[in-house]
């Protein structure tokens, strides 16, 4: 009977951006025909878990019907496209926004097929902007798009599931090296965009004890001016679509394209399609995380406040009192890459009134949520995932109370914090690889542990142990927090440190470790 079918639905809304209407929809649909919790993604999207499949088309057509697409959410198709989440009114904010959008209307497939999966051959139309229709059938500009209906797409979808992300410049929290195509707006100095670098090659899924296998960043391709942004995302989908290994899924991603070709030849090909040359990658400020928590200018005379969400699952007294206010405000939201939620377009005038509210349903910062808890993140796994080897996101409280008692036992303050990230297989959704400190499920109650992440995002975790028993997990952690808190360098963050000292050396701490 239907009751044994039980479907994980993802939105689609590139940058995060959920209009009131969609919030309050998503909202019902999670009490009407889910788990009652909504989920908050490291995509900026919502899942709704449990949906019957005998509902589907109901949450599909209602969802679709207030303007939040799912369409090209799942398969091996674009996902949603990463933006910052702040909806600052800032020049280069909106046109990454604005990037991100048309990228994603660019990648959404043409053909019914797609639609007829989900929607029962409903077809379900939406305004494009003219640019990006014509961008995705325009083969004159550059010099050898095949000729096919289904213009990016071709006869068959891409091999693997295809991952952009968009950004400003030091603002990383995106996780931009990620990403399958990297895209940073580069401004003039006025502030004015005039182009884009863009980066390729990133993903965090691999197999374990597959070393053929792994996690990459993605690497410089080149800048380009801001109107062929379109063109070149386009040669680059067309790129993989008909290089990418289509033999073993395990090497399907556009990540091991690079690896085995290398940045030149696979820069020539995409040069090929694209009609053009590349020029070199401008240079960038640092990277920063950024986590858009607390209440900020918008810097159009409004402000927003970010709102910290565990795992990204909103239930209880938390997803009433976001509903309440939300509605009583009207107020639009965005989901960030950390799985937070960004309340919008508040006026200054309601700050105080939707203060309190947020304080009474124990919402507020400074001190609701521990710091550690403010990086981490950890992925569905059990029982949702059907992937999972262990358990993530019911998993972590515990295991971030421990790493607390650790710090503690080993002298460290309450305010350090390490960027901690927790996933129940090697797919690595909440990007454990970049972790400074990554667990990767590898048997039951066992992780994997990563080393060499970073407080921003900007370098790739090793591996530093496998088969680390949950129960064992204080043997690892207290002698490298010890370490790090007597050997580190002034300010220097636990992903440096361990970056600094090496993985052997610290295997040999590790292993010669008999208590504080
Ligand atoms: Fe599932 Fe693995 Fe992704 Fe976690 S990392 S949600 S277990 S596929």
């Amino acid at each position: 009977g239907t009751k044994s079918y039980s479907f994980m639905l993802r939105t689609k809304n590139p940058g995060g951006k959920v209009s009131n209407k969609l919030y309050t929809v998503m909202d019902d649909l999670a009490d009407e025909f889910g788990i009652g919790t909504l989920r908050l993604t490291t995509r900026q999207t919502f899942q709704l878990h449990g949906v019957l499949k005998k509902d589907l088309k109901t949450v599909m057509s209602t969802i679709i019907k207030n303007m939040g697409s799912t369409l090209g959410a799942c398969g091996d198709l674009n996902r949603n496209v990463l933006a910052p989440a702040a909806p600052y009114a800032r020049t280069d904010y909106l046109f990454a926004q604005k990037t991100a959008e048309d990228i994603a209307a660019l990648l959404t497939p043409q053909s019914g097929f797609y639609y007829d999966m989900w929607v029962d051959g409903e077809k379900i139309m939406s305004a494009e902007p003219p640019e990006v229709v014509k961008a995705r059938n325009d083969n004159s500009h550059g010099t050898n798009f095949p000729d096919s209906p289904e213009p990016i797409y071709g006869t068959q979808f891409l091999p693997r599931k295809f991952k952009v992300a968009v950004t400003v410049p030091t603002d990383n929290s995106v996780d931009i090296f990620t990403n399958d195509v990297g895209v940073v707006v580069v401004s003039d100095a006025d502030g004015e965009p005039q182009g884009f670098n863009i980066y390729v090659g990133g993903g965090m899924g691999r197999t374990h004890r597959l070393e053929t296998t792994f996690p990459r960043l993605a690497e410089p391709l080149g800048y380009v001016p801001k109107e062929d942004i379109l063109y070149v995302v386009k040669a680059i989908v067309v790129t993989q679509r008909e290089n990418g290994r289509r033999d073993d899924r395990k090497y399907s991603r556009m990540k091991y394209l690079l690896s085995s070709w290398g940045i030149e030849k696979f820069r020539t090909v995409v040069e090929q399609y694209y009609g053009r040359k590349f020029e070199p990658c401008r240079e960038l400020p640092e990277w920063e995380f950024k986590s858009y928590l607390g209440w900020h200018e918008q810097g159009d005379g409004g402000l927003f406040c970010g709102l910290h969400v565990d795992n990204g699952r909103v239930k209880g007294t938390m997803k009433k009192t976001l509903r309440e206010i939300i509605e009583k405000y009207n107020l639009n939201v965005r989901i960030t890459p950390n799985q937070n939620i960004i309340l919008c377009d508040i006026r200054k005038a309601w700050k105080r009134q939707i203060t309190t509210a947020l304080a009474q349903g124990g919402l507020l910062k400074p001190s609701y949520v521990e710091p550690l808890n403010l990086t981490a993140m950890a992925c569905p796994a059990f029982p949702l995932c059907p992937l999972a080897i262990t358990e993530a996101e019911r998993g972590i409280p515990d295991i971030l109370k421990r790493v607390r008692a650790v710090f503690e036992k080993v002298g460290l303050k309450y305010s350090e914090s390490v960027v901690i990230r927790i996933t129940g297989c090697p797919n690595g959704c909440a990007r454990p690889y970049m972790a400074e400190l990554g667990l990767v499920g590898d048997g039951p109650n066992s992780y994997q542990i990563w080393l060499g992440g970073t407080p921003n995002q900007t370098s790739l975790a090793k591996p530093f142990k496998d088969k680390v028993k949950l129960h064992d997990l204080e043997k690892v952690l207290e002698p490298l927090f010890y370490y790090w808190k007597h050997k580190r360098l002034s300010k220097e963050s636990f992903g440096d440190f361990t970056i600094r000292m090496g993985t052997e050396k610290l295997q040999v701490l590790v292993d010669k470790w008999e208590g504080v």
